[in-house]
């Protein structure tokens, strides 16, 4: 039995993690300030004599003894990481300095979950891990960007310093129980419109692409990364290569809801990218994973928790 700490623990991700390490025998001790994360994510694991919740912002110390740390704490979607940009630099930046200083001291392996966004708006396609990006560092994304790109930049500098055990992980757009339904992000929006019957969304012209990873795989990837090998330090992509133009998104949101919702375009918000897939050559080789649950599928399973929370 391992002691874990999970950094923004009540988040998306967070709960999810949370509950397979749980499952797995684990003692978990969530951390989270709460800022987009929710209690109602992790009611089911507060009765777990071996879960922990602390309310606590990464940005300042911590002092625990820990034997892993899973680094999550950080707004994802663009309507929150803009609410208050400079917190969510600091988050990433500060955050991760605290977050590697008990990693230091107590010897602890830790992963960071870092993004996609590190690559941008990116000139290579599909992404490798080689590829350095095309990052606009003073828009309205680059607190995100930015603060993602200096958090990897500490962590392998404190691997080539300190020789502190770190793992990185690019996780791409990731989609299923727990999404925020306010959060903006595009399966959220999509399907929470298609089950109140309102137009769905469209940002552009609904050509630009993303590939959708369903939560139940990218957990198993960031816990195999964490267990892997000493000398994996990543930064390893983890997501699900198939890609998708946000119009065929929505429209299967609508078929999957059988909403008669139609669709609204809008404009297209600065440095939206336009498009991105994963090469995960790399996971699959290392870890020996990759994602097995079709978009059709997660989906479904998604629709049925937003019908539960939003009804
Ligand atoms: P989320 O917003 O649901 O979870 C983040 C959690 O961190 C929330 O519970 C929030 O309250 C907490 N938090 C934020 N700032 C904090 C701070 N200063 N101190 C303590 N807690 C803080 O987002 P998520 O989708 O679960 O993302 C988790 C991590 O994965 C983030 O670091 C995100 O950047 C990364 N990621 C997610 C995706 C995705 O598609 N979901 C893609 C790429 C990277
Ligand atoms: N830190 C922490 N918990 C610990 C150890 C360190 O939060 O258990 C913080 C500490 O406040 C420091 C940061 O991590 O600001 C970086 O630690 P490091 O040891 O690298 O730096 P130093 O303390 O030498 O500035
Ligand atoms: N998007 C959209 N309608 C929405 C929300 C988002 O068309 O209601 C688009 C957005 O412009 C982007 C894509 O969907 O091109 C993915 O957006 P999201 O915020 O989910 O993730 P990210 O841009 O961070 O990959």
């Amino acid at each position: 039995m391992k002691k874990i700490l999970v950094t923004g623990g009540a988040g998306f991700l967070g709960s999810h993690l949370c509950k397979k390490l749980l499952n797995e025998g684990h003692e978990v001790i969530a951390v989270d300030n709460f800022y987009t994360g929710n209690k109602d994510n992790i009611l089911g694991l507060l009765e777990n004599p071996r879960f922990e919740l602390m309310r606590h912002d990464i940005t300042f110390p911590l002092y625990l003894e820990v034997n892993e740390i899973y680094n999550l704490a950080c707004p994802a979607s663009p309507i929150h990481y803009q609410h208050d940009p400079v917190q969510t630099t600091k988050t990433s930046v500060h955050g991760a300095i605290n977050m590697l200083g008990l990693s230091k001291r107590t010897n602890a392996k830790i992963l960071q979950a870092s993004t996609s966004e590190v690559y941008g708006d990116p000139t290579a396609h599909p992404q490798k891990e080689d590829y350095w990006g095309n990052v606009n560092p003073i828009g309205i994304r680059s607190c995100y960007d930015e603060g993602k790109r200096c958090a990897e930049t500490l962590f392998f500098d404190y691997w080539r310093q300190h020789q502190v055990r770190i793992k990185v992980a690019r996780i791409f757009n990731t989609y299923g129980p727990h999404m925020h339904p306010k959060d903006g992000r595009v399966v959220s929006n999509f399907i929470v419109q298609a089950i109140k019957g309102e137009s769905l969304t469209i940002y552009g012209d609904g050509t630009q692409t993303r590939s959708f990873c369903y939560v139940d795989d990218l957990i198993d990837g960031l816990v195999k990364l964490m267990n892997s090998n000493d000398d994996i330090t990543g930064p390893i992509n983890l997501g699900n290569p198939n890609e998708f133009s946000m119009l065929e998104l929505a429209n299967l949101a609508i078929e999957l809801t059988g909403s008669k919702s139609d669709i609204l375009f809008r404009s297209l918000p600065e440095d939206d990218p336009k498009q991105r897939q994963p090469d995960i050559d790399l996971a699959k080789k290392v870890l020996n994973w990759v994602p097995k649950v079709e978009l059709r599928d997660g989906l479904k399973q998604t629709i049925e928790y937003f019908k539960k929370v939003i009804n």
